[in-house]
């Protein structure tokens, strides 16, 4: 028991590794291009822009980063956890069926449109909650997460409902901080080359900022592109990279599966609605990381819900009796139960 405690505990130590490479890089790189780039070499009138841009974006990054860390994963709120009474039934309860039955009734209470591969209902043993729609377990967290996207180790944090926005702003200025810097200390990199920079240690400092900022702008532009695909539906970015629909990582790899089976693109509205989703109907505020997604990360519109359709479970006739495996067994146990038809 110790033991593990003592491996946990290490682990989410570690765990801010990468974040501190990410820090130190960024520490370094503004050290550089302020300290021994503007100082050492800008003499002329550029001198002032490139500090101010430079500024700016450094402090965007900064911003968004932060807020890409350290704001919390949303989780399911308590009408989605098994009350006290449903859980002592769930539990004193050994026949699937009669378990399955009591998910089911509570189930049929929630806005919820998918289930697991099974036809059975998300549940999550480990936290005790019914998932909702686009909710996954992450193990990492060891909580459910709203419309989990991934876990990424370079923020130490789920990227899911709560951060989406913040995420994609981390890393849309990441790229533009990453090209500034490239696109500026061009020009004395190839100074460098014919021999035209003084001797020191300043010239080695310019070198490196090109070689990391261009390191880091193509890594970042492989995972915007991912990302850009996963908001904009296939309208238009799946076209030009060729590329199947889908809506974000976790359903990237597992479609989710409604009444009429599994759907990747379930849940993409169409570009522009994807974009008010996650930034909000103010544009002023889509490049600030301030809070302004719509809903509340339990619902979402579907692409193909009709007017008229239940927006409850009521229809389980619809759902497939026959089972296979649960799609989230990886990021955490999940209570098979399978719907009669
Ligand atoms: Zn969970
Ligand atoms: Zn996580």
């Amino acid at each position: 028991m110790a033991l593990s405690r003592a491996l946990r505990c290490c682990q989410r130590v570690f765990s801010w590794i990468p974040v501190i490479i990410i820090s130190s890089v960024v520490l370094w790189s503004y050290y550089a291009y302020v300290f021994e780039l503007c100082f050492a070499f800008t003499l002329s009138n550029t001198y002032m822009a490139y500090l101010l841009i430079f500024h700016v974006c450094f402090i965007m990054f900064c911003w968004t980063y932060w807020k890409a860390i350290f704001t919390p994963p949303s989780t399911p709120s308590k009408k989605f956890h098994l009350s006290y009474s449903d859980k002592e039934r769930y539990e004193m309860e050994e026949r699937p069926d009669a378990q399955k039955q009591i998910l089911t009734e509570i189930a049929k209470k929630l806005p919820i449109f998918t289930r697991a591969q099974s036809g059975a209902v998300r549940f999550c043993d480990r936290c005790q909650v019914i998932k909702p729609d686009r909710c996954h377990h992450c193990s990492v967290c060891e909580t459910c997460v709203l419309k989990m996207d991934h876990h990424c180790p370079w923020v130490n944090n789920c990227v899911g409902f709560s951060n989406y926005k913040f995420f994609l702003l981390f890393l849309s200025y990441s790229m533009i901080y990453c090209v500034f810097i490239a696109s500026t200390v061009f020009q004395y990199f190839l100074k460098f080359w014919v021999g035209d920079l003084p001797n020191g240690p300043a010239k080695f400092h310019v070198l490196f900022l090109l070689f990391v900022a261009l390191m880091f702008f193509v890594s970042l532009m492989f995972l915007f592109a991912f990302l850009l695909i996963d908001l904009c539906g296939s309208y238009f970015w799946c076209g030009l990279f060729n590329l199947k629909e889908r809506s974000c990582f976790s359903e990237a790899f597992s479609a989710p599966v409604f009444q009429n089976g599994p759907d990747r693109n379930g849940f993409n509205v169409g570009l522009s609605r994807n974009l008010r989703q996650v930034f909000g109907e103010d544009k002023k505020l889509w490049f600030i990381p301030v809070f302004t997604s719509q809903g509340d990360g339990h619902y979402f519109p579907l692409r193909t819900l009709c007017e008229s359709e239940n927006p409850l479970l009521a229809n389980e006739g619809k759902w497939m009796e026959d089972g296979g495996s649960d799609e989230e067994n990886e990021n955490g146990p999940s209570v098979i139960i399978r719907m009669e038809s």
